[in-house]
């Protein structure tokens, strides 16, 4: 154990667009943040394919090269940024203390929190065999890649819902893969998508895995699974598409920074604030709602300025 701490002015936790906009303002404003990369270094955008919504890319940018561009841009202004992972946290005293990798401990004057949140897949090997090639967890991101084509989404919530609508406008057909007899989605999802002709609902659905040489081209479910009805049937697609939920990367803020029931840590309206002074949180972690990357960085720019205007004041 290393017992030397460091005393920093201010630490960002996250390397997705929110923690390096962040870091990009707030060494321009010659703060000198350190900022660590977390379990994910580039955060949820270097498992996409390409980026096409980011303003400023015309032509699109893959999500590694994105990240690789914010991540200079924070280092040309004095980012110190370095690999590890926070472990644990103590926000009940004064600087703020964060131990890194279960070693090292930071005590730090400010705080922003931006570890995103972490999209839930069904843990099949054949989702990591596809990734970025079939295997999505984000319908806005790359559902432009199938357009005319079929695909799937899994789920029956109010996401599941909404990607498969949005998927609808874009693609040929949309399965959505539901494992019970009915949608979680609220009464004006549902209604929306049974309004929806090229989307059909295959309930009671599970999936078993998925097929396809290089790609995704189809997908392997059980209707009725552990039923003696239980059967397996193949449909073809191209894209598949989990949307069973996101978990936000709040957890080890938990005893401190009030969130609401699923984790998603809450921001005073129109700030960064959360409950403790000093302690911002931006990006993903804190966005149950949009959870792109633009309105992630835009909410980085956000709490680098509440940090520097908080600091100045104190
Ligand atoms: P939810 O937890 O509401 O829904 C998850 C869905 O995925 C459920 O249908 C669930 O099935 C299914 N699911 C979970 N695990 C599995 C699994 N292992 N295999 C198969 N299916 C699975 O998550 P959402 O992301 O949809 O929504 C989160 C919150 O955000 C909700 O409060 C929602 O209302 C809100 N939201 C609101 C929107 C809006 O108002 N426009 C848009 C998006 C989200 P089961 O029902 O059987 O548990």
């Amino acid at each position: 154990m290393n017992t030397e701490n460091e005393k920093v002015k201010v630490l960002i936790i996250g390397s997705g667009p929110a923690g390096y906009t962040a870091a990009i303002y707030l060494s321009r404003a010659n703060l000198t943040p350190v900022l660590y990369e977390g379990l994910q270094p580039g955060g949820q955008l270097t498992i996409t394919t390409d980026i096409e919504n980011f303003p400023g890319y015309p032509q699109g940018v893959s999500g590694f090269e994105m990240m690789t561009h914010l991540k200079t841009q924070a280092e040309r202004f004095g980012t110190v940024i370095r690999a590890g992972i926070a472990t644990k946290t103590d926000l009940s005293t004064y600087p703020f203390k964060i131990t890194i990798d279960n070693n090292k401990i930071i005590e730090t004057e400010a705080l922003i929190i931006a570890t995103g949140a972490t999209a839930k897949y069904l843990g099949l090997p054949d989702e990591t065999k596809y990734m970025g090639s079939g295997v999505s967890a984000c319908a806005t991101c790359d559902g432009f890649f199938y357009r005319g084509k079929d695909v799937a989404v899994v789920g029956g919530g109010d996401t599941a819902c909404e990607e498969a609508i949005y998927l609808a406008g874009l693609c040929n057909k949309v399965y959505m893969i539901v494992r019970r007899d009915q949608l979680r989605a609220s009464k004006v999802m549902q209604n929306r998508v049974q309004k929806t002709n090229n989307i059909e609902i295959l309930w009671e659905h599970q999936v078993k895995g998925l097929f396809g040489d290089g790609g995704v081209e189809g997908a392997i479910l059980w209707k009725k699974k552990d039923t003696p009805q239980q059967e397996e049937v193949n449909i073809k697609i191209d894209g598949f598409f989990l949307a069973i939920g996101h978990q936000p990367n709040s957890a080890i803020f938990a005893e401190y920074i009030e969130t609401d029931p699923i984790g998603y840590i809450k921001t005073i309206p129109g700030s960064s604030k959360t409950n403790i002074e000093g302690v911002f949180a931006c990006g993903d972690v804190q966005d149950p709602t949009y959870r792109q990357a633009v309105t992630a960085a835009g909410s980085g720019c956000m709490a680098a300025i509440d940090t520097e205007r908080w600091l100045n004041e104190k």
